[in-house]
């Protein structure tokens, strides 16, 4: 199937020079959105995992169906303050200055296996700051899973360890 047709790209969003890669046209198309699921599934089916953990808002969007084909729980990650129950933070830091990245504290139990989701690698910021949260809990990553890679960023590169990296397509 070719998902990345199914991909819009807006120029100059959200600022100018940005190819923003918008994936709310594939999610609209039923049978590409349970394909690329399935596809990303297929990478961690051996893999064992117990609970995937995703960044807020479009790491629902992939976390959750993915969690749901594994028959895998979902943690979610969420900028600090949105969380009810006691959390534990991480910092990352933006363009200008710093934030900081939100779980509850119970979200993974320890030596759980891990499989972290997300729909775009760009820089690799967001996904180290979660890699973060998920080590401070204790869990056992044994794996990332992406929709989009955006290779000429090189975010692969920039996270922490060697992990086994699963990326659908690439830019
Ligand atoms: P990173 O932290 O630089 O790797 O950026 C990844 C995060 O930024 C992901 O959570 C994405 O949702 C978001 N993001 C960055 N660029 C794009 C894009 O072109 N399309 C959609 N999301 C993007």
């Amino acid at each position: 199937m070719d998902f990345k047709e199914k991909i819009r790209v807006i120029l100059d969003y959200p600022q100018e020079g940005i190819r923003f890669k918008d994936i709310t046209t594939l999610l609209q198309d039923g049978p590409t959105y349970k394909a690329a699921i399935q596809e990303m599934a297929k990478f961690a089916a051996d893999k064992q995992v117990d609970i995937v953990v995703g960044p807020e808002a479009r790491g629902f969007v992939i976390g959750c169906p993915l969690a749901i084909e594994l028959g895998a729980g979902f943690a979610p990650v969420r900028k600090k303050g949105k969380l009810p129950y006691e959390t534990i933070q991480a910092e990352y830091t933006l363009e200008y200055g710093k934030d900081a990245l939100a779980m509850h504290k119970d979200a993974i139990k320890p030596g759980q296996r891990v499989l972290i989701a997300d729909d775009l690698l760009a820089t690799g910021g967001t996904i180290q700051t979660t890699i973060d949260l998920v080590k401070q809990l204790g869990g056992e990553i044994v794996g990332l899973a992406f929709l989009i890679e955006l290779t000429y960023v090189g975010g692969r590169e920039k996270i922490d360890s060697d992990y086994d990296i699963f990326t659908l397509v690439q830019y």
